[in-house]
């Protein structure tokens, strides 16, 4: 895949700080680390926030929503573990920074937004890096994708209640899906597996807060206003 680390240095040194700070929270697979090398994460965000994106936190993009913190998402992969034969399902593309860290990982990779604006963006910032393994939607992810089912991994980067029933209808024999789960203000990291048609839950990782998944099946929106 013709993915090049932007040439610019200022980025390029920004980015090797923040693969060290991402090692220091116990990440140390360096095919995960070197990823994050890989993609620019500041194609992903609004111009207004490139001198804060290679920040170990959570950076807003707009519409009230926020790219994840970059150890996370670190976390996800490793738990995750994609490899070149998996088909993804992506919940909240947001920024797309996630999706394209997927994309070099697994075979395709289908991602679901609600927020249309978003959806556009990450989609010209994955078309800036020729990935041609994702395919975007934009509509309310709560439902799953039906039409590609069933998925290996199912990432899930938004809260929710519970797990959308449809999430483990979707999820492949031996697959895999992380999905906060908890409050709208704190939640823990689930993951999922099916095994012998049988879906275990077991909490991965305690005290994280994600945006809402705001949806059929999920939590209603309060406002309406980001999507439509
Ligand atoms: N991994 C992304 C996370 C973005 S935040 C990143 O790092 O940029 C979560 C995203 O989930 C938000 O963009 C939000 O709009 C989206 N979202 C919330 N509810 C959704 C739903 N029902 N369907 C699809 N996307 C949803």
């Amino acid at each position: 895949m013709a993915v090049e680390p932007l040439d610019d240095r200022k980025f390029a040194g920004y980015r090797r700080k923040l693969i060290e700070q991402i090692r220091g929270r116990g990440i140390d697979d360096l095919a995960i680390l070197q990823l994050f090398d890989r993609v620019p994460r500041h194609l992903f965000l609004p111009q207004g926030v490139w001198p804060r994106a290679y920040e170990d936190a959570p950076i807003p993009i707009g519409f009230g929503q926020t790219a994840s913190q970059p150890s996370l998402q670190a976390l996800y992969l490793s738990v995750l573990d994609p490899t070149p034969e998996d088909t993804v399902l992506e919940i909240g593309t947001g920024s797309g920074f996630l999706t394209a860290l997927l994309a070099l990982t697994a075979d395709r990779v289908y991602s679901v937004e609600r927020i249309r604006e978003l959806s556009v963006r990450a989609r010209a910032a994955l078309d800036q890096l020729q990935m041609k393994n994702v395919a975007l939607m934009v509509g309310d992810g709560t439902i799953g994708w039906r039409k590609y089912a069933p998925f290996d991994l199912i990432v899930v980067s938004a809260a929710s209640p519970s797990i959308p029933p449809a999430f483990t209808d979707q999820l492949a024999e031996g697959g895999r899906m992380l999905i906060p789960v908890g409050t709208r203000d704190r939640q823990e990291l689930v993951l999922a597996r099916r095994e012998n048609g049988e879906v275990r839950e077991e909490v991965i990782h305690g005290e994280c807060t994600f945006v809402p998944l705001l949806g059929r099946f999920a939590w209603a929106s309060e406002t309406g206003d980001e999507a439509d």
